[in-house]
């Protein structure tokens, strides 16, 4: 057993502790820490009224704040933690990650690391933090796993997977990413406003043959006719998985595509031109410093809250495109998670849903020693089929459409 540490106690942490819970006669002492005590209790009687625990066991909350190494490495050690599932806001990455690094507890994440007075740096944007601890990990025989979530995350195992099951050489891959639920509120961002803002205020970086292409927000748009959810509008939106995956798969164009309403565009564009959405400080009249995107953030509706009401599906996947035995191949391999489900079996919609479930997926997966690799990884470095198999078991269900059209949605199980 080598129990568990979750950082944060957000919508994405409830699911991870839930779906821990279902499997700690694996995982072993659950504990989950973050900065408000308060929600990491409430974290825990969700589990314990939905009835998540596999066997009796510790489950455990703890007051932390992650930005402080020494008191995180303390964490760890006072719980005797192995693997730390870091799903707290990705500011706090490098600091847990150096917690891991000097206590050997392996390392997840679902996000990259961000400094809160930077949007859109230079890419790939693992260069600018999580990179340069490679060789510390490596050193200290440290499992890391970047960017396990779901995008990122199973879409950088799904473009794997195709790449090594279905081609013989890709051209493109169009990660598409299609939330069609409604959860019947004015306006509200499906996690943390701050972090969703940031990705899509400055430049939107693509990799388009072989080479880091920079457009702007809602300048490109396209429709694609998608798995039950059906045609669905997107835009070109940056995304964290371009990043790495741009640098390891050899492939000359990745793009990641966001589905929009009109309405969600029309706010957006108000709060953004207003300068609502700016991470910069701002002093108002009465001397008081403040920062536009935290106001904005504190009068949205908690993501967390939207849960109860959310319905309709999530559909998220890779369409490959490039050749097989000399013939032009395309295939879709994706997922569709319904919010109402989701929030039944663990309280949450399905954009926490699908994010919470491959960590725990990877931390069985280390626990087993099947992905326990001593070193620092981004998910396309290492083999899908298990990650994939795992999920498929845990509720989590990967299909493929091996052609436009194509209504035979087999399920993927992949050979573990
Ligand atoms: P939330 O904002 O709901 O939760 C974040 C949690 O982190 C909060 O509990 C917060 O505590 C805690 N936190 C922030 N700073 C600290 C700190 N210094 N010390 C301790 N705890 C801290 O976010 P979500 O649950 O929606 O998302 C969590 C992560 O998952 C984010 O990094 C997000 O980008 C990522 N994500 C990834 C997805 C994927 O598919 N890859 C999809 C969705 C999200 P408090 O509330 O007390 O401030």
């Amino acid at each position: 057993k080598r129990n568990v540490l979750i950082i944060g106690a957000g919508g994405v942490a409830q699911v991870v502790a839930h779906k821990c819970a279902q499997n700690n006669a694996v995982l072993g002492d659950i504990h989950i820490a973050s900065r408000t005590l308060a929600k990491c209790h409430a974290i825990i009687d969700s589990v314990h009224a939905k009835g998540s625990m596999q066997t009796k066991g510790v489950l455990q909350a703890h007051a932390l704040d992650a930005l402080d190494v020494e008191a995180t490495k303390f964490l760890i050690r006072a719980t005797h933690s192995q693997i730390v599932i870091n799903v707290g806001s990705p500011f706090v990455n490098m600091s847990v990650l150096q917690a891991c690094i000097d206590t050997g507890a392996a390392y997840m994440d679902t996000a990259i690391h961000e400094d809160p007075l930077k949007v859109c740096e230079t890419p790939p944007w693992y260069a600018n933090y999580e990179w340069k601890r490679r060789e510390a990990c490596k050193a200290a025989g440290v499992t890391a796993i970047l960017g396990i979530g779901f995008d990122p995350g199973v879409v950088n195992a799904y473009a794997r997977y195709a790449i090594d099951h279905h081609f013989d050489q890709v051209d493109s891959i169009d990660i598409i990413d299609i939330n069609a639920g409604s959860h019947g509120r004015y306006f509200a961002t499906n996690f943390d406003p701050e972090t969703n803002f940031r990705e899509f205020t400055s430049t939107v970086w693509s990799w388009e043959n072989n080479a880091w292409k920079a457009n702007q927000m809602f300048e490109h748009r396209k429709d694609w006719d998608m798995p039950v959810t059906g045609v669905s509008t997107t835009y070109l939106t940056g995304h964290d998985e371009l990043h790495s995956m741009s640098q390891h798969l050899g492939v000359p164009n990745i793009r990641f595509w966001m589905g929009f309403g009109e309405h969600y565009i029309n706010v957006f564009n108000v709060l953004k031109n207003l300068g609502l959405l700016s991470e910069q400080p701002v002093r108002t009249a009465r001397g008081q410093e403040v920062v536009p995107l935290e106001v904005v953030k504190a009068v949205l509706p908690d993501p967390a809250s939207l849960a109860p009401a959310y319905t309709g599906k999530t559909c998220i996947g890779d369409l490959v495109k490039g050749t097989k035995d000399g013939q032009p191949a395309e295939v879709l391999i994706y997922n569709v998670c319904d919010h109402e489900a989701s929030y039944h079996e663990v309280g949450s919609q399905a954009i926490s849903y699908t994010a919470g479930v491959p960590p725990v997926a990877a931390a069985l997966l280390i626990a087993e020693g099947v992905w326990d690799v001593g070193g620092m990884v981004n998910v396309e470095e290492l083999d899908p089929a298990p990650l994939i198999a795992q999920m498929n078991r845990m509720g989590l269900v990967t299909r493929i459409r091996h052609a436009a059209g194509d209504n035979v949605l087999d399920p993927v199980c992949p050979v573990a």
